[in-house]
């Protein structure tokens, strides 16, 4: 664009363009023309191929063609929403006056035209461009040189906001809880200062994040934060707000200052920053976090996860609060007391959650309504939404009011009585029950709302029948019967008579009201005053309701403004009462009990369940076997239990190791348990990492992820942590990763001390056991019948005294001579040596001799350089301590090497 700047040829148009897309960097540039967005030059491309529309040219400069393409007003939001999830930004560019107004200036005058808003990840509002059901947080990471030695010398606060809702949070973090907190918060934009962004140390987290922006570093100012905050919120100092750390200033402030800047002076209705203690939520990382599937799979998905399957909510806001509240688990006993008590209430007053259900089922998504109202972004259904929600909050508020309700409950009852009842009745009166999109169509306001729109509306759809009377009066007067009053588009509205009757409009009284505009074969058309003075008045009377009309939309906009923060409270109240009916309709549906919760160090589940699988389980038929979890320490000890679990593939161990960590994140998050009694002392951490996954796209191979992952819990767990580990060294050959299996494990015991499921096919490790005297050995029994084997999915105390890999590999299809090869090398194998398997194995190869029909001379053999190859390659082979994906990348190697 530079160089089409110096260009002497440039069209005013041009000019502007560029002058406009060079204020607004790094974004796309949506140029309105009419009824069009265009893009031009590099934009035009991209946008082109993101959003799949034709790319064609628009005048040349330069002697160049530009390229350009166009998306239609009435479907920005469409094309807007692919490109912010193809990580664009947007800066969406108005025409601020009429054509014709530039056209006074000149000939050669261009429409003033203004960037009115930046669009991007994190600063969307529109229902188009969101998931109801999540959040769209922004966040901000600061960074500030610390006075201690810890870590890496500095302190980091996030600042997360979500404008579509107004909720605004603060919290300090450090370097090692950095990606957990970011895991937990999972903003849709991240802005980091440029030297923050370039660090090295932090580059792998960006990736991780959809969309990061770098800023400057005086969006991070720590001697300015403090007053622009305050400008923000209009306040004249931040006293009120609570204190606030240096770094946690320095984030909000870029919070507040990038909302400027994006918003371009309109403000979201956020609420004040809330601080959060570091030690507030149970800390749980990004692969603990996926693995458990929390809020969806591991392939990305909202079916099969945790939340989805607990989420009997019926709101959005409801949605997205539980979702919030599984993904931070509280730490406080008290707090998740206060929870559970609210949720036991609604488990017994089954008629008050069915009213409750009943009534929430009708509240519209307030929040996001009112943070478009607070942005000049609303439409009437916007107003008609909150008129609604805070309706039914108020007849909502009622039914708690009138039950035994706990505190929790309470307090939501009194947040819906916050706002003044006439909002909602001013709302109710003034708009109408079908509603237009925008208020320019207008037509929203109700009749009878207002008697100056009334009567002028009732100017302009009665003008049939005011000209009707009119006609009926000129008929009576003149007495001719045949006139008629008529319109048409040259003329408007005129009055029509026969050739014959004509006269007599011609002749006084009459000449003085009628005034001849035509003559027809066999008719005359005239006009008179008061047919022209009505005519004015009925062309007039629509735009003049329309302007009435938006008036009143503004008086309305007024009334909902200056209720913002009762109004948000109000719809924060909603949100509680809908997870909380849910959790306890839940709990009756699906048979959860009531988890103890306390500060000790106890984990004890009787009768647990996955809730994922046990759902999934019941619409495929099968029972779901529920187990026991005894992770409390045994009598006199300070530390809680270790359970190695032994068992063959397929038997349930990852399913039971998971669904103890999700039974944890349940309690703390507030509700009921999968289980038939749990008692928890508070998880501080959560850990959980599965042996063996692949981390390509970082280009780390599986067995450093696993390694790092490993290191990092040996690093930080502690006594009241809960770790999870499913067949951790895997990765590796078999007598290096046993040994790793076994020294974490005695770390655990020793060093962390902390409460965990260990789940391994290494056997060996449960001669651990007599050494280590809270680890306790557990297997999941299997029943072996003709050669076959039957899961029970049942966990008891004890070791798995075999594998059955063999038997596993048979049910999943393994061709019959593998099979009866693997059980011949197997017997061979057991009485002999593992690690040197002996000669008659190696000698013997009856499954190639299988494969090959006419196996070669055995000189040819010896003499053939593939053959022994893949003889060289088959020895360093053991099927037995194979997963089914080594296994086939061995097949891989042996293919290639063939
Ligand atoms: P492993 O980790 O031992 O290989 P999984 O935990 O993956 O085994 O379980 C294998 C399958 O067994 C699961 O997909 C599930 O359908 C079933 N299963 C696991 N645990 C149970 C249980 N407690 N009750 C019923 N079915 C179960």
């Amino acid at each position: 664009p530079k160089a089409l700047a110096d260009s002497e040829r440039v069209t005013p148009m041009m000019a502007q363009y560029i002058e406009i897309k060079a204020a607004n960097p790094g974004s796309l540039l949506f140029y309105r023309m009419g009824d069009f967005y265009e893009l031009f030059l590099d934009d035009a491309e991209i946008a082109a191929r993101t959003l799949g529309i034709v790319l064609t040219k628009r005048g040349k400069h330069q002697g160049e063609d530009i390229p350009m393409c166009g998306v239609p007003v009435d479907r920005a939001e469409e094309y807007l929403h692919k490109l912010i999830a193809a990580g664009h930004r947007v800066a969406v560019c108005e025409q601020m006056e009429p054509p014709a107004e530039a056209k006074k200036r000149g000939p050669k005058s261009v429409v003033k035209r203004d960037v009115i808003r930046l669009v991007t990840p994190g600063t969307l509002t529109e229902d188009a461009l969101l998931d109801a059901r999540r959040e769209n947080v922004l966040a901000s990471l600061a960074r500030v040189r610390g006075s201690g030695e810890e870590g890496d010398g500095y302190v980091y606060a996030l600042a997360f906001a979500d404008i579509s809702t107004g909720s605004f949070r603060v919290a300090e973090t450090d370097s090692t809880r950095l990606s957990a907190d970011l895991a937990r918060i999972e903003p849709a934009e991240l802005l980091v200062a440029d030297a923050v962004y370039e660090d090295a140390e932090l580059r792998p987290l960006w990736r991780t994040l959809p969309a990061v922006t770098p800023l400057p570093k005086e969006s991070f100012d720590g001697a300015t934060a403090g007053r622009r905050i305050a400008g923000f919120f209009q306040v004249a100092t931040l006293d009120s707000f609570g204190s606030f750390s240096r770094a946690e200033l320095a984030a909000a402030a870029a919070i507040v200052a990038y909302i400027e800047r994006t918003q371009l002076g309109a403000r979201p209705p956020l609420g004040r920053p809330q601080r959060e203690a570091s030690t507030e939520a149970m800390i749980i990382d990004p692969a603990t976090r996926a693995n458990l599937e929390i809020l969806r799979t591991t392939t990305g998905e909202r079916m099969g996860s945790l939340c989805a399957a607990v989420d009997r909510t019926v709101t959005s806001a409801g949605a997205r609060l539980l979702a919030r509240r599984l993904a931070e688990p509280l730490t406080d006993p008290k707090r998740i007391a206060e929870r559970l008590d609210a949720v036991e209430c609604l488990v017994e007053e089954t008629s008050l959650r069915a009213q409750l259900r009943d009534r929430l089922a009708g509240v519209p998504d307030l929040a996001r309504a009112l943070s478009r109202v607070a942005l000049g972004r609303a439409g009437p259904r916007d107003l008609a939404a909150i008129g609604r929600g805070l309706k039914e909050g108020a007849a909502i508020a009622g039914l708690i009011a009138d039950a035994p309700a706990p505190a929790e409950l309470q307090a939501a009852a009194r947040a819906l009585g916050g706002v003044d009842p006439a909002l909602a009745a001013t709302l109710t009166a003034a708009l109408d029950d079908e509603l237009p999109l925008n208020r320019r169509d207008g037509g929203f306001i109700r009749a009878g709302y207002q008697d100056e729109l009334d009567a002028t509306r009732a100017l302009r759809d009665e003008s049939r029948r005011v000209v009707a009377a009119l006609e009926r009066r000129y008929v009576e007067e003149t007495g001719v019967r045949a006139l008629k009053i008529r319109h048409n588009a040259v003329l408007g509205y005129f009055v029509e008579v026969s050739q014959q009757n004509a006269d007599r409009l011609r002749e006084p009284p009459f000449d003085a009201i009628f005034m001849h505009r035509q003559t027809m074969a066999g008719a005359m058309r005239f006009t008179s005053t008061e047919l022209a003075e009505l005519e004015a008045k009925i062309a007039s009377a629509g735009d003049r309701a329309l302007a009435l009309e938006q008036l009143l939309f503004d008086e309305l906009v007024a009334a909902v403004t200056a209720e913002t923060e009762a109004i948000r409270a109000c719809a924060e109240a909603l949100a509680v009462i809908d997870v909380t009916a849910g959790l306890a309709k839940l709990a009756v549906d699906e048979n959860h009990v009531r988890p103890e919760v306390d500060n000790g160090l106890d984990f004890r589940i009787e009768g647990g369940r996955h809730p994922v699988v046990e759902q999934a389980l019941r619409r495929d038929g099968g029972p779901f076997v529920a187990n026991e979890c005894e992770l409390s320490p045994p009598e006199g000890a300070r530390a809680g239990r270790i359970w190695l679990v032994t068992g063959p593939n397929m038997a349930g161990k990852s399913t039971f190791l998971r669904q103890n960590a999700l039974i944890a994140i349940l309690a703390q998050a507030g509700a009921f348990v999968p289980a038939r009694l749990a008692r928890i002392g508070v998880v501080d951490r959560l850990f959980s990492r599965v042996g063996a996954a692949d981390d390509l796209a970082r280009g780390r191979s599986t067995f450093m992820v696993e390694m790092v992952e490993t290191a990092a819990i040996l690093n930080q767990a502690t006594e009241r942590s809960l770790v999870i580990l499913d067949e951790i060294g895997r990765g590796t050959a078999t007598f290096d990763g046993l040994s790793i299996a076994w020294a974490s494990l005695e770390h655990l015991h020793e060093a962390n001390r902390c409460r965990g499921l260990f789940a391994t096919h290494f056997h060996e490790l449960t001669a651990l056991s007599q050494r280590l005297p809270r680890l306790v050995n557990a297997t999941v029994k299997v029943k072996e019948w003709e050669g076959e084997v039957i899961f029970l999915h049942e966990v008891v105390p004890g070791a798995a005294d075999r594998s059955y890999g063999i038997q596993v590999a048979k049910l999943a299809g393994l061709p019959h001579a593998v099979v009866e090869r693997a059980r011949a090398v197997l017997t061979e194998l057991e009485s002999a040596d593992r690690a040197a398997p002996t000669q008659r194995i190696l000698d013997d190869l009856p499954l190639f001799a299988a494969l090959n029909r006419a196996p070669p001379p055995a000189a040819a053999v010896k003499a053939d350089p593939v053959a022994a190859a893949v003889k060289a390659a088959l020895a360093g082979i053991d099927p037995d301590e194979m997963s089914p994906r080594e296994a086939l990348e061995a097949l891989y190697r042996l293919k290639a090497a063939a």
